[in-house]
Parts: C-alpha cells; structure tokens; sequence
C-alpha cells in the first residue's frame, strides 16, 4: 500500500515536471523557413512562445503544429504553437560568418591534431609572427595542450599533423555539420521537420 501511494506521488511528480504544457517557458516553436527546413540545425532555430504568437498576429508565420497547452486572453483562446514556418523565404548567404562559434562547428567542436573535443582553443596554422592572418583558412580549433605544444610554430616544424586543411566553408555545409548535434530535448511535433535521414537509420 505504502509502496503503491510512493510509485504513484513519484509519478505524477515526473509527469508534472515532463509536461512542458504545465510551463511556458518550455514552449518554443521550431522555426521553419518558407520550404519547411529548419532555418537553422544548431543552433536549432527556436522561438519563444511570445514571439511565436507576435509572428501569428503580424502575419509572418504559419502555424504548422501546436501544443495541447493553451494561452487566454479577454479576445482569444490559442494553442501554443509548436512548428511554425515564415511566409517570406528567407535566403542564407552563401558563407557563413566568421564567428568563433562557426569556425567549432566547421571542426565539429574537436582539436584538428588529436581530436580532443576537451579545452578548445584557436590555433594559428602559420603562426602570426610569421605573418599567419585570422582568416577561416589559417584558424584550426585545437585543444590547449595541442596549442600549447605547437606554440609558435608551423604544423611541420611542430610535427604535428592537421586532421583536415582549414577552408572556408559554405552555409549549407555549416547546416549539414550542424545536424550532428541534436539538441536533449526534442518536442515530439518536431521530429517531422528535422534529422529524417537519422530517423530512418534508427
Ligand atoms: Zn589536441
């Protein structure tokens, strides 16, 4: 009996604390551009609920799915939306912009000597006092102890080997790499619109 009252108190405590329809805030809408693709994989592109619903009303949006949680006002009573896609496709420039975050996600977020994905750091391929630039094709992302080992050397002098030559990538290669990296939490609306192709090797 006692057992039985824990097993149930411990079940409605998870579902209370699973069920995003309790809490707003764990209400965001996946943001497709006009074709229906994820405007962006990672960061998969997220709106929050408010600004999901401004994007109803200024008629910028569709809603593509919705929540079972509803949100009330004296005019209105709406479901929260779970997929939403712009109206106006929104055209990717063809090269992404050289951000610390983008140039991680071109080296999946690993050192290009070890493949460490632990103390990421920057390394000038040619080093700057030899008149290496801060430029997508002389940045590698290297792990501290790689840097540090380096130091002011070039990877021949150092005799350490880049696991791939540092390009300057394009926006749709930045998507595909970003789709390696689904995020924890992944509302159950959203599985039609993102990663099929891992879908279908599960
Ligand atoms: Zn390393």
């Amino acid at each position: 009996m006692f057992k039985a009252e824990l097993i149930e108190s411990k079940a409605r405590l998870r579902s209370a604390a699973d069920d995003p329809t309790r809490n707003l805030s764990a209400c965001p809408a996946l943001v497709l551009n006009a074709d229906y693709t994820p405007l962006s994989y990672y960061p998969l592109s997220l709106w929050p609920w408010q600004t999901a619903i401004k994007a109803v009303f200024l008629d910028r949006v569709t809603i593509v799915e919705s929540y079972e949680r509803e949100v009330h006002s004296p005019n209105l009573d709406m479901a929260v939306p779970s997929v939403i896609a712009l109206k106006q496709y929104v055209k990717h420039s063809e090269f992404p912009a050289f951000t610390r975050f983008n140039l991680f996600l071109r080296d999946r977020f690993a050192c290009q000597y070890c493949g460490s994905p632990d103390t990421l750091t920057f390394d000038h391929v040619i080093p700057r006092r030899l008149g290496g630039k801060t430029t997508w094709e002389n940045i590698a992302t290297a792990c501290a102890p790689c840097n540090m080992k380096k130091g002011g050397r070039t990877p021949k002098q150092a005799h350490m080997t880049l696991q791939s030559a540092p390009i300057r990538p394009t926006s749709w290669q930045l998507q595909q790499y970003g789709k390696s990296f689904p995020p924890n939490h992944l509302h159950e609306t959203w599985r039609d619109w993102l990663y099929w192709d891992i879908e279908l090797e599960a």
